[in-house]
């Protein structure tokens, strides 16, 4: 049986090295919020099953490829013959700020159906120990959001454990679309990870205006076992029934921020299985987090069991 089973779209990533209409070359990667914390996982040792869809094209070959070696598990992809794989372009405009662009409306990954999440439940060895859902997924489209709810559905029937990652993305849906639909998941989430300005969209209006320590008792007494805050720089604040628990950041020259929160999720979800105590989750998901932004690429960096040790390392040291 897989660890984790996650669901997602995961898009052919093209990375430029300045402003885009100037052209030149571009390296072709994959990204994707639940890929990134699969691929996290599989690093780790653990036993992950990704179920997207892709197009039935060469771009598709390249998000199952690069998924395959590294260890993360396909066997239940929806391969769709009437849409192409969705396409990401960054663009590195200043040190500081990389602009996104999506190429995504009407995708393979968007049209993703509850099929393969039904196949994971059902495949010889049981369950999944955990299911691992984002924002992200019910804002592409009716079809991927009913997959979620089935998700959602089939975890509590087997006793997995859900952790949701709010990754609001304000280009996919409103504030009130997202409300709507993230507030109705909570009851059947165990672990909610987010930004402390996510944290509202998760609660109701009335009690929505509070401090985030104020907003995570609230979501704990809907259900939710473990609210944890991810704070950038900052680090990470866990919300659990023996209190409030505060990891700063691991300090790290940072070259590349996109994907921290995945790697951060990647981190926290390993130890969760590895049966370690909060302050272990903490610590593991600050270390993974760090990896992620000292590394270009979404997922790339991401960290064996074996190389957790090396943050701590001092400038110059050479691993012979
Ligand atoms: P993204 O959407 O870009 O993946 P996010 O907003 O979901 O990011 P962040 O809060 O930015 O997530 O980062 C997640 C975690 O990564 C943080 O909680 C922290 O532990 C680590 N992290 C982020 N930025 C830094 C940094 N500059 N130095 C060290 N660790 C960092």
């Amino acid at each position: 049986a897989a660890d984790v089973l996650t669901l997602g779209e995961t898009m052919v990533a093209l990375r430029g090295s300045g402003p885009l209409k100037l052209g030149g070359s571009m390296d072709v990667s994959i990204a994707g919020a639940e890929s990134n914390v699969a691929i996290g996982l599989a690093r780790l040792g653990h036993a992950t099953r990704w179920a997207g869809a892709v197009g039935d094209d060469e771009a598709g070959e390249l998000v199952l490829r690069t998924l395959r070696a590294e260890g993360v598990d396909v066997g239940g992809v929806t391969r769709d013959p009437d849409a192409p794989t969705g396409l990401i372009l960054f663009e590195p405009r200043l040190p500081e700020v990389t602009r996104v662009h999506y190429y995504r409306a009407g995708s393979a990954g968007s049209r993703l159906t509850a099929a393969p999440v039904e196949r994971a439940f059902t495949a010889p060895g049981g369950a999944p120990r955990v299911l691992h859902l984002t924002g992200i997924t019910p804002a592409l489209g009716p079809s991927a959001l009913d997959a979620c709810r089935r998700a959602l559905e089939l975890a509590r029937e087997h006793r997995t454990t859900v952790c949701l990652d709010v990754n609001f993305r304000s280009r996919l849906w409103s504030d009130e679309e997202a409300a709507g639909v993230l507030r109705s998941w909570i009851p059947y989430v165990d672990v909610l990870i987010a930004s402390d300005d996510e944290l509202p969209l998760c609660v109701p209006e009335t009690t929505a205006a509070g401090e985030a320590s104020a907003l995570a008792d609230e979501l704990r007494a809907q259900g939710v076992r473990e609210v944890v805050v991810k704070l950038g720089a900052d680090g990470a604040t866990a919300y659990t029934g023996d209190g409030e628990l505060y990891a700063p950041a691991r300090p790290v020259r940072a070259v590349d921020a996109v994907g921290a929160g995945d790697a951060f999720v990647a981190g926290y979800l390993s130890a969760l299985l590895d049966g370690d105590d909060v302050a272990r989750r903490l610590d593991r998901a600050v270390t993974t987090g760090a990896f992620a932004v000292a590394s270009h690429g979404d997922w790339e960096g991401a960290p064996t069991r074996a190389e957790l040790g090396l943050l701590g390392a001092g400038p110059g040291t050479v691993v012979r």
